[in-house]
């Protein structure tokens, strides 16, 4: 029997349960990667660069075991079916992606299939949450608040904790070939790198993609600064954070295998943990409301914003947020670590989104749809999820009057001013602050304030 591995966001071959299942139930295995597939958000630039490097990897890892990778381009729907029929698999394996749109494409796959003579199965597997999406509140209803959330998912995790981490399987049973060179060359063909202008060049030296960097990305972090992140995970000027979140994005480690790691750890060293249990957390309430709110990068999530008079986008002042040179320091720094390296730290994005949708009353998918485009780590739960958290119209958001004041900020969490050193240029002449930030809040405040009078607020809210 021959069946297929349809990849997604789980680039990896440790703790993967529809991989697993097809070595176990299929004596051939061969495996497929679909890019821009018609109906989901074409991924950004950096992303694209971070899954040149996952997919190299993952090749590379099934090559291992006797697993051929095709990577194709456009509608799944037809090259799953053509694949299937091509290599006469009866079955095809995947993990389940919480988006609706993703399930649609995945219910048009199952059918598809399913009319080939003589019927092909999709066998989906669950997603890698920590929290079932149908969960629900005692009344009955999906969560909105992050407390009572994570309490009653914690509760739930101590009774019942999550699957045990499966090991790398066994090679198949009936190997393929593989061949790496025709692997590089349709690799390269995608153009997921850039090459002219080179905007990612040193970025092989910052980052490295795949499975086996982000197992040990983990075993560095829970032995180096574990113990530290509760004091310092807000400070920009250090690095205690894990970095791990663009390996849980395309799914190269799994949550679950991080909170077992993590429980371990805790057994030797008590009270480490909790707080960066709760920022995963925070990812499994931004993917629950993603599947509860399925238009979470396009509207409001809570309805009483959709009124919210944004003004005519402004292109001096976004293009000046962009480039880092609002002439506001911890800002500027943001921003230029962000183009420089396709990350920013946790609490220096709150600032940045606060100055964008606030400040400057730019709407908060211009920021979102730049983050979009220029993170590594880009996730089409946690990036709409967070910026309508800090614009005031998400889930548990942040309240309208809660305005970062970056002078405020840089002073608490870069004291020493190292962080706006390393990411603003020392001997450039600092162009003066492109707006008044006292004058801006209280204009920010008047337009909120506005809103919440002469909107009701629905009871979902
Ligand atoms: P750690 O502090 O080590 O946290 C561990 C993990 O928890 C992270 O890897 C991530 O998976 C998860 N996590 C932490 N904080 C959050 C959060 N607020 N929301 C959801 N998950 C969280 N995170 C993304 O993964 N992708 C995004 O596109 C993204 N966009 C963001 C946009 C804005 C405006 C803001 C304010 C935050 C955004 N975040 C996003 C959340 C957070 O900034 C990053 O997850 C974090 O900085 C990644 O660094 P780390 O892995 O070292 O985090």
């Amino acid at each position: 029997r021959t069946g297929i591995v349809w990849f997604r966001r789980d680039l990896r071959v440790g703790d993967h349960p529809a991989l697993s299942r097809a070595l176990a139930e299929c004596d051939r295995v061969r495996a497929v990667f679909v890019l821009d597939e018609p109906g989901l958000r074409p991924i950004g630039g950096a992303s694209r660069w971070w899954l040149h490097g996952s997919l190299e990897r993952l090749a590379s890892d099934l090559a291992d075991l006797g697993i051929p990778l095709e990577i194709r381009t456009g509608d799944s729907v037809a090259h799953l079916r053509d694949l299937a029929r091509a290599t006469g698999a009866t079955r095809v394996y995947a993990t389940a992606r919480p988006g609706a749109a993703e399930r649609e494409i995945d219910e048009a796959v199952r059918e598809a299939l399913a009319m080939v003579p003589g019927g092909i199965s999709l066998r989906v597997s669950p997603p890698d949450l920590l929290v079932d999406p149908g969960l629900r509140t005692g009344e009955g209803r999906p969560y909105t608040v992050f407390t009572p959330f994570w309490r009653r998912a914690q509760d739930d995790l101590m009774r019942q904790p999550p699957r045990a981490s499966l090991p790398v399987p066994a090679p198949a049973r009936a190997p393929q070939t593989t061949n790496p060179d025709a692997f590089a060359r349709a690799l390269a063909a995608l153009g997921l790198r850039p090459t002219a202008p080179d905007w990612a060049a040193g970025w092989e030296d910052l980052w490295n993609p795949g499975e086996r960097c982000a197992h040990e990305r983990l075993g560095d972090f829970l032995d180096e600064d574990l113990g530290d992140y509760p004091d310092l995970r807000d400070r920009p000027d250090r690095r205690v954070t894990s970095r791990l979140s663009p390996h849980l994005v395309f799914g190269e480690i799994t949550v679950s295998h991080i909170w077992h790691a993590v429980d371990a750890h805790r057994r030797t060293h008590p009270g480490h943990g909790a707080s960066f249990l709760s920022e995963l957390g925070w990812r499994e309430f931004a993917h629950y409301q993603l599947v509860h709110f399925p238009d979470l990068a396009t509207l409001p999530w809570r309805p009483s914003f959709a009124g919210f008079p944004w003004p005519e986008p402004d292109p001096a002042l976004i293009r000046a947020w962009q480039t880092g040179t609002t002439g506001i320091d911890l800002v500027d720094a943001g921003m230029n670590e962000l183009w420089q390296t396709g990350t920013m730290h946790n609490r220096v994005r709150m600032v940045v989104a606060s100055l964008l949708t606030k400040n400057l009353l730019q709407h908060w998918r211009v920021g979102e749809e730049w983050f979009w485009d220029t993170l590594v780590d880009a996730d089409p739960a946690a990036n709409p999820f967070n910026w309508q958290w800090v614009a005031g119209s998400g889930a548990d958001a942040a309240p309208y009057f809660r305005i970062f004041n970056p002078e405020l900020q840089r002073k608490k969490f870069d004291p020493n001013g190292e962080y706006v050193r390393r990411w603003v240029p020392q001997d450039e002449l600092r162009p003066a602050p492109i707006v008044d930030l006292a004058r801006s809040r209280e204009a920010a405040l008047a337009a909120y304030r506005a809103r919440e009078e002469t909107t009701p607020t629905t009871s979902g809210e």
